[in-house]
């Protein structure tokens, strides 16, 4: 039980009368742990021992800054959330700590699992708006305000980096990030210019010279054009990027921070594969019409490992692979680059997909399991949204297969990507590119992946994606659902489906047809019977890690002369 002292303490932090929250009951104990216990505990961190002596207290300045990061962010999810964290801290008992562990994990008093349910006595519901726009300010009353403003007002209202504060006057007043966050700002910079300092490698130090300078001016440009062009072993990212915490109009940025260093095996293996895509497209399994026969440049993909996260970047289920920057400016220029996070992708598969393999795989498919193809796949999906269909003519004009597909663009791309993605890695494996010992592995692999996705929902572009591609491949003979429950590839009839299926999809794409797409996500982007009990089995399965930052540790211990 909570301490009375301490819900006292929070009933007056939040003024909610103490029968509020007597009348509706929160989790306790057993079930905070329960809830906790869907993110395994997991060590993140990397090897950094090729790294000078100045570069790994480059990286202990990063982590230092990125703890900023955390407060900041705490912050902008909720105006309360600074109050309930002092008080959530001092209590001692088990379902004190209890909730503040849930409460750590999840940046807030909601469950970001269970639709932000909230898990600490008293907590309000989420604000939509985070804490962006004034708790008491309506959707209508802030549309109306941003209506009246005049254009460059409106802009900045609309833009990433202000918030929106009540006035004394009682109306609203925009407030930039500069300002509103000042304490914070002002400590990173500092932090982010000390690592300039020590670095000498020219990219990085100008990235964060200028990142350190954007924090106090407010203006991110010159900045993010930097990290477009970062190359070194050192890859940082670090300020308000993602919108989805303002749930109102996704305009205002959260602050996150990866402190990662490259893979340079991964890296080799990405140039590799830059070289095989023109064959690639040069052989889909479409109307050779359909096919580009010149690809333009690729956009650019890193391959990383984490050391450290933080703030919107380490809430609820961590990030495997982000796309950055969001300035519509910067991608028109610079365009954008995808940095995919390998450890923690190694550190979900160990942890979530290995225990769905022993539900959905008989034991003997189990040993096919392997993080290599599962990993591979995922490089290869985020090149493949580059092939294929972009740009099309449907009925003399010109228009985007994006435009044309509209509400369904987002789980066919996503479906596009992965089933394209087995087709390119089979073609590769077939060309001598990749070692014949990769097939079996990719396919089982593929086929228990496709469990762990569909575990999120078929509400969502990438699980419905990948419930179409399940189903067709259990139709079409590719995969096999046994009557004991387990579901097995066919190695006579996968390849057959693969094609196929990246046939339909990407000839969907090319005609533009919103009706056919629209008929194939209703028949096939649904959960059915075989593979809902397969989920049923799951319930004590982890969905998600919880990082433990152990390099990120030692760094900081060693940076502080504490060495271990
Ligand atoms: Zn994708």
């Amino acid at each position: 039980m909570i301490s009375k002292l301490t819900m006292a303490a929070l009933a007056a932090l939040i003024a909610v009368p103490l029968v509020a929250f007597e009348e509706s009951p929160v989790p306790q104990t057993a079930n905070l742990q329960k809830m906790a216990a869907r993110f395994a505990p997991t060590d993140i961190g990397a090897d950094v021992s090729t790294l000078s002596p100045a570069n790994r207290q480059v990286l202990a300045k990063l982590v230092e800054a990125s703890k900023i990061v955390d407060t900041l962010f705490l912050r902008q999810a909720w105006a309360g959330n600074d109050a309930m964290h002092a008080v959530l801290v001092k209590d001692q008992t088990p379902e004190g700590r209890a909730r503040l562990h849930y409460f750590l994990i999840n940046k807030g008093p909601w469950s970001r699992l269970d639709h932000n349910e909230p898990f600490v006595p008293g907590a309000p519901a989420k604000p939509q708006g985070a804490n962006f726009y004034p708790a008491d300010a309506s959707k209508a009353e802030i549309e109306k305000w941003i209506a009246s403003l005049p254009e460059a007002e409106r802009a900045r209202a609309t833009g990433f980096f202000t918030v929106v504060h009540r006035g004394a006057n009682g109306g609203l007043t925009l407030v930039p990030y500069n300002v509103a966050y000042q304490g914070e700002l002002t400590r990173a910079a500092a932090l982010l210019r000390d690592a300039a300092g020590l670095t000498t490698e020219p990219t990085l130090k100008a990235f964060l010279t200028k990142r350190a300078a954007a924090f106090l001016s407010n203006d991110y440009y010159d900045s993010d054009v930097a990290w477009m062009e970062l190359t070194g072993a050192i890859e940082p990212t670090i300020g308000p990027y993602e919108v989805y915490e303002d749930e109102i109009f996704n305009y205002k940025a959260a602050f996150e921070s990866y402190v990662t260093v490259q893979d340079e095996t991964e890296t080799a293996k990405l140039q590799k594969f830059g070289g095989e895509l023109q064959d690639i497209e040069n052989n889909l399994p479409i109307d050779p019409k359909y096919r580009n026969p010149k690809l333009g440049a690729l956009a650019p993909i890193v391959v990383v490992n984490e050391i450290f996260a933080a703030g919107d970047g380490n809430r609820g289920v961590q990030t495997a692979a982000f796309n950055l920057p969001n300035d519509e400016r910067v991608i028109r220029e610079k365009g954008s680059k995808r940095v995919m996070l390998k450890n923690v992708q190694d550190a979900k598969f160990a942890k979530t997909l290995t225990p769905i393999s022993q539900i959905v795989l008989a034991p003997a498919d189990q040993r096919a399991l392997s993080f290599d193809a599962f990993f591979t796949h995922t490089v290869v999906h985020e090149l493949m949204h580059g092939l294929g269909p972009h740009g099309i003519t449907v009925g003399g004009r010109k228009t985007t297969v994006r435009q044309e597909l509209k509400d369904t663009y987002s789980f066919i791309e996503e479906a596009k990507a992965d089933i394209s993605g087995l087709f390119a890695i089979q073609h590769m494996i077939d060309k001598g590119v990749l070692p014949k010992s990769l097939e079996q592995a990719l396919y089982t692999t593929y086929l228990a992946s496709t469990f762990r996705a569909i575990r999120f929902g078929v509400n969502e572009a990438h699980g419905k994606g990948i419930a179409v591609q399940l189903n067709y491949l259990i139709d079409q003979g590719g995969f096999i659902a046994r009557a004991d429950g387990t579901f097995a590839v066919n190695p006579e009839k996968i390849k057959d489906g693969v094609a196929g299926l990246t046939r339909e999809i990407m000839t969907i794409e090319a005609e533009g047809s919103y009706a056919k797409a629209q008929a194939l996500g209703e028949r096939l982007g649904v959960v059915r019977p075989p593979v809902k009990s397969a989920l049923d089995k799951m319930a004590a399965v982890p969905v998600d890690i919880e990082p433990r930052f152990t390099t990120a540790d030692r760094l900081v211990a060693e940076a502080n002369g504490q060495r271990k």
